[in-house]
């Protein structure tokens, strides 16, 4: 029997597309909820902005749900805020967001990383967030940190609708703007790992309903091929929506992991990656997470072990009002699949990532 791993030694095992005990539970975005902010007195929006009750409600998806990985980065403005964009910060039960009226650059011109960018407040409050999960957990669990890429990054700098319509009008101006903004997501990116983070989440919102799986190929993926070489630790790329039409490309770039949405069935997904990038994630938010019971729950966590996917959990930031019952589901679910499957394991006791039974 090789003897259990601890949780980061399985998720980065699972990253590598190495063996791993068991499968890995993690979700790369956020897993903050309401009750867990009560239970620790870190609420938003003061968990977004305070550096000790960022670590504080981060540190609940390991201690509470019982997850492989840590995430502190709940939110996708960071980055924005630092650079000028105006931010609503919200209450407790929403999401900060940007405001898109006035938005801060129109060409690639005006793409500028200010000098002071790592040092404002919102940047340095993960930076102190990982340093303190990291001082407190040590390498028993794995910490995510996360660093916007520059498709969503366009969308808050520019807008939305201004930014497709140049991506239309202009590719190649398009192209520069990306080129630039490359630099913010490996300046962030590089002070995270500095500050101790295993492992970071890209989300990049070429999402299924907006662009189409050539833009991905046309506008990212060999962007997302030099962020690999450049940035050295694994990174977990995030786009949400239906993205078969885009996987093909999307394994074809290096990046260790693709976290994808339940809008794409576990094997069909498999299928198309095969073992040239990890997936992880796929349970339902909107319908399964929030609004239906464990039973559910499980019937998708096992939908993805059955398929093979390395590494399990919410497809999304999950909304802040799920049960903490569905979410310790995931992983209760996992240990289960993993016993009644036990026979299935190689002669080392180890399960390989990747379909397990029959083909
Ligand atoms: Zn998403």
């Amino acid at each position: 029997m090789v003897s259990a791993m601890t949780s980061r030694e399985r998720v980065m095992a699972a990253l590598a597309g190495s063996a791993v005990d068991r499968t890995p539970v993690c979700n790369p975005t956020s897993v903050a909820t309401v009750e867990l902010m009560d239970l620790v007195d870190a609420h938003f929006p003061d968990a977004n902005r305070n550096p000790e009750k960022m670590a504080r409600l981060a540190a609940t998806s390991y201690t509470e749900l019982g997850f492989d990985s840590v995430m502190p980065v709940f939110t996708i403005i960071q980055e924005s805020s630092a650079l000028g964009c105006e931010i609503q910060w919200e209450a407790k039960d929403n999401w900060p967001t940007v405001r898109m009226a006035k938005p801060i650059w129109k060409t690639a011109d005006d793409v500028n990383m200010p000098s002071d960018f790592l040092t404002h407040p919102d940047i340095t409050c993960v930076l102190d967030a990982i340093r303190l999960l990291r001082r407190e957990f040590g390498d028993e669990v794995a910490i995510i940190g996360k660093t916007m890429g520059p498709w969503t990054l366009g969308y808050h700098v520019f807008g939305v609708e201004p930014f497709l319509l140049m991506s239309l009008d202009d590719p190649g101006h398009t192209k520069l703007c990306l080129e630039r903004m490359k630099q913010i997501t490996i300046a962030f990116g590089q002070a995270q790992i500095d500050a101790g983070a295993d492992a970071l989440t890209l989300p990049d919102h070429a999402t299924g309903d907006l662009v189409s799986g050539e833009y991905y190929r046309d506008f990212l993926r060999d962007l997302h091929t030099e962020l690999v070489d450049q940035i050295p630790i694994p990174l977990i790329l995030h786009i949400c929506g239906r993205t078969v039409d885009r996987m093909d490309y999307i394994a074809e770039t290096g990046l260790a992991a693709f976290h994808y949405d339940s809008k794409n069935d576990p094997a069909e997904s498999m299928e198309i990656v095969s073992d040239r990038i990890a997936l992880i994630g796929n349970i339902n938010n909107p319908e399964t997470l929030f609004s239906r019971g464990p039973e559910e729950v499980a019937t998708e966590v096992t939908r993805n072990l059955d398929a093979g996917v390395p590494l399990v959990g919410p497809e999304c930031a999950i909304p802040l009002q799920t049960a903490l019952e569905n979410l310790k589901e995931i992983p209760l679910t996992v240990q289960r699949w993993h016993r009644e499957h036990a026979g299935d394991r190689d002669a080392d006791g180890t399960v390989t990532v990747g379909r397990v039974g029959p083909d």
